[in-house]
């Protein structure tokens, strides 16, 4: 038998950036309760490491099912103070990757959100996704998909003098201005 951590850490191994706490069962959700790591942070206005701590604060996100159940990540994040003198910012340590500003599921999952909404819009789209164990209103599915990145147009091999101007004329902003004739 394998160390409970080692499990754990199998299992939410896209939550390695954070120190996992403790794992419960709630039924139909399993919740995780994380911490960010004890290691120094860079100050974002001078750039100064610190591991001075101002206060705590949670925040919860979900993230991508295990065992066909939803999880929900409580984690706990440090404010920090900046030790500059003249800068003595606090500030919130961000996890990109894990936690993202304003977010409410971790980039992985809607990631996967977005690649069923892609396919399968409106209704059909949300019903596939609570078998998934990805509960999702409609409206919050419509809003990951009007964020998710538009496909790039083929970008054609050999450009001719038609299609520059035509390019040129459709999208004006998009173009550096040419040289004066
Ligand atoms: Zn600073």
């Amino acid at each position: 038998m394998r160390d409970v951590n080692e499990l754990v850490s199998t299992v939410f191994s896209g939550l390695s950036p954070l120190v996992v706490q403790d794992v419960a069962d709630e039924g139909e959700r399993i919740r995780v309760r994380a911490r960010t790591p004890d290691g120094s942070v860079a100050c974002p206005g001078c750039g100064a490491q610190t591991t001075r701590v101002h206060g705590y604060h949670e925040r919860s996100v979900a993230d991508v099912p295990v065992d066909a159940r939803r999880v929900l990540v409580v984690v706990r994040v440090r404010r920090l103070v900046c030790p500059t003198r003249g800068c003595r910012q606090t500030f919130r340590e961000q996890l990109p990757g894990v936690l993202e500003r304003y977010q409410r599921r971790t980039p992985r999952l809607t990631c996967q959100i977005g690649a069923v909404v892609r396919e399968l819009a409106g209704r059909a789209g949300t019903r596939a996704l609570s078998v998934l164990a990805m509960r999702l209103s409609r409206h919050t599915a419509l809003r990951i998909l009007l964020r998710l990145p538009l496909p790039q147009p083929p970008v054609p091999r050999l450009l001719g003098v038609d299609d520059f101007a035509f390019h040129r004329a459709a999208w004006p902003g998009s173009c550096s201005p040419g040289p004066a004739i």
